[in-house]
């Protein structure tokens, strides 16, 4: 790995690395391709910051209208700031409007998503450990206990209430 800040166009060190409309030079931009099982729909990730000498990172999640990411929970947290536009988010049984500079905490354990419901662009970026568990999944039964909640259930179906 080369330690020279700003040799490279894609050298994370570089110092200064420009944006421009919710991109960022020589950040690649990853699409999440459509999930046939509507895990997760319209969503790209940028990864910002990441480093070997970090104990963090720093990404950046972005939701076309209607989008949302991946329904899940694991023991590492996320700390967030939504960066673009306004949406929904769902932490634990909390379903709660978003919007730009707002901060949401996912603690571990806890289930949650972003939807991006305001016919609008969601963005949002999210600091994790750079070591973390991988992300579990809802089953069957863990689908219905969120339903149960009358909010969470319309939020799952893109119609939050509030
Ligand atoms: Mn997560």
């Amino acid at each position: 790995m080369n330690r020279e800040a700003g040799v490279a166009m894609d050298d994370g060190r570089a110092i200064h690395r420009k944006a421009k409309a919710y991109r960022w030079q020589g950040v690649e931009e990853r699409p999440y391709k459509e999930d046939d099982r509507a895990l997760f729909r319209s969503i790209t990730r940028q990864v910002l910051f990441s480093d070997p000498d970090m104990h963090g990172e720093l990404r950046y999640f972005e939701m076309a209208a209607g989008g949302f990411s991946t329904l899940e929970r694991h023991e590492h947290m996320h700390a967030v700031m939504i960066l673009r536009g306004r949406g929904h988010c769902l932490v634990g049984n909390e379903v709660r409007p978003v919007e730009t500079h707002d901060l949401v905490t996912v603690p571990p354990m806890t289930w949650h998503q972003f939807r991006a419901t305001r016919g609008e662009p969601l963005g949002f970026l999210c600091m994790v450990n750079a070591a973390r568990d991988k992300p579990q999944l809802p089953s069957a039964d863990d689908l219905d206990k969120l339903q149960a909640d009358h909010a969470v259930a319309a939020f799952l179906r893109n119609e939050p209430v509030s």
